[in-house]
């Protein structure tokens, strides 16, 4: 087997998870990231089986097991008063049943550092304080240019470079800059010990989801690192001006949004001394993630940047390193590269375009204002209350028509069904 050389932009939970699948593969993996350190950035995430599986094929089981928190109930309450629009209990059991993986949430930092460890224990090297300003095409292969003015030659690079992808502007060879969704996030993590209320206490050491939806804004909290911390998210209408991403928000702002929301989140909130407030990013979907040298990638939020409301963002993007890289694990010559970047675009793009379209449909049946289309909406919960539900639901979280759909992939199985398809033929070289 002929080793790739493969270049990784990013060390994100996109990149880092293609790192470890690549490296399984079988090829050389260096991997390029801008921060100096794997620092606390984001919060919580919620990891669904379709990635879940992939950690525990890339032997991270025992790893994650102490830093998360597997819930087991998912519940829906009216804004107002907390009444249960949707719930479905047992879903920790319900969920391995049907898709013999987890469902679990985890701090993003804690993700991070376990798939980093990983992918240097397979041998991937990890180069931090790197920053990358472009990729440029030659004809002896692509070359990652840093802003240190180093030039690096690879087989293949990966742009894992997240939202802000500068790795995307190469590939279109413009600048190309974010769009925003006019939605924007609250993010808060609270630790246990610093939580005097016995109530909410309680709320976090047993690990359950909560959504709670009203009008134009909706909220949603879950425990994490085994319920010793509460994350908690507050979406509503964005009022940061045009180019401000992130910045720290004003506790007292965000309680005003919220006051006369279920008590029991707004006491939450009374627990807030601190918060970040991020605008809520998407893109215009491109022509192609690749380039026409088939040597040059897209994966993650450089290419699929998706409103959280099915907390797909993540999980979407270590789906990408997984087929990238079993893929890859069938390519023995240079030759047959493009072959298998071509089998990657078309197994990835319209699956994480449709996911991305349906956090839109998301955030449309969560943000109802009051009025007769949400009491219909409310009618339908109500019609599904205490069974598993039968029938399209507005919760694409226990959607029998979504969940499957989302939960169900197995990123190595459709790979492998994929080459046996459309097996490499010597006529593919380019
Ligand atoms: C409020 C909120 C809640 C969310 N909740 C969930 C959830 O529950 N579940 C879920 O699956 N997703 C969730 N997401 C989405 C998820 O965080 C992202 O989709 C995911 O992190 C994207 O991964 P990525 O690797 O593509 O990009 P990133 O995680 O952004 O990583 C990109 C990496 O590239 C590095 N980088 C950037 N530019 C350069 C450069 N020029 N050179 C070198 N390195 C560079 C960055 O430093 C970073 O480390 C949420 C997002 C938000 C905003």
């Amino acid at each position: 087997m002929e080793q790739l050389e493969i270049g990784i932009v990013g060390a994100g939970l996109g990149g880092l998870a293609a790192a470890v699948s690549c490296a399984l593969a079988g090829h050389t993996v260096t991997v390029f990231e801008a921060a100096r350190e794997l620092a606390e950035v984001g919060a919580g995430l919620q990891i669904t089986p379709n990635a879940s599986r992939l950690l525990r094929q890339w032997g991270l089981k025992d790893a994650i097991q102490p830093l998360v928190a597997e819930p087991t109930l998912l519940a829906v309450h009216r804004y107002a008063d907390g009444k249960i629009l949707a719930e479905e209990r047992d879903f920790d059991k319900n969920i391995r049943h049907k898709y013999d993986a987890p469902f679990i949430d985890m701090h993003r930092v804690d993700l991070q550092r376990v798939l980093a460890e990983r992918a240097l224990s397979l041998g991937v090297t990890l180069q931090l304080d790197s920053r990358v300003s472009s990729i440029q095409a030659t004809t002896l292969g692509p070359v990652i240019l840093l802003k240190s003015g180093r030039e690096v030659r690879c087989d293949l690079v990966v742009g894992a470079d997240g939202l802000w992808s500068k790795c995307r502007e190469s590939m279109l060879q413009k600048s190309d800059e974010p769009l925003p969704t006019g939605d924007l996030a609250y993010r808060i993590v609270l630790e246990v010990d610093k939580i005097n209320d016995p109530e909410l206490r309680s709320w976090v050491e047993s690990p359950q989801c909560h959504f709670w939806i009203g009008p134009y804004s909706h909220a949603v909290g879950y425990s994490v690192r085994a319920g010793t911390m509460y994350n908690l998210v507050l979406l509503c209408p964005d009022d940061l001006p045009n180019g401000l991403s992130r910045t720290a928000g004003s506790v007292s702002e965000m309680r005003a949004l919220f006051a006369g929301w279920d008590p029991i989140l707004t006491r939450f909130l009374e627990q807030v001394d601190q918060v970040d407030k991020w605008k809520l990013m998407h893109r215009a979907e491109v022509e192609s993630w690749t380039n026409p040298q088939k040597n040059f990638v897209l994966i993650g939020d450089s290419c699929h940047p998706m409103l959280p409301y099915l907390a797909q963002g993540a999980n979407s993007s270590i789906e990408d390193g997984g087929v990238l890289g079993r893929l890859l694990s069938h390519v023995k010559t240079k030759h047959q590269l493009p072959w298998a970047i071509e089998l990657y675009e078309s197994l990835r793009k319209s699956r994480s375009e449709k996911i991305v379209r349906e956090t839109f449909h998301q955030r449309d049946a969560f943000h109802m204002p009051d009025g007769p289309e949400q009491q219909e909406r409310d009618r339908l919960f109500a019609s599904q209350l205490g069974a598993p539900v039968s029938q399209k639901f507005p919760s694409r979280w226990t959607c029998p028509e979504v969940q499957p759909w989302l939960y169900g992939y197995d990123a190595y199985l459709e790979a492998d069904k994929a080459v046996k398809l459309n097996p490499y033929k010597s006529e593919d070289r380019l």
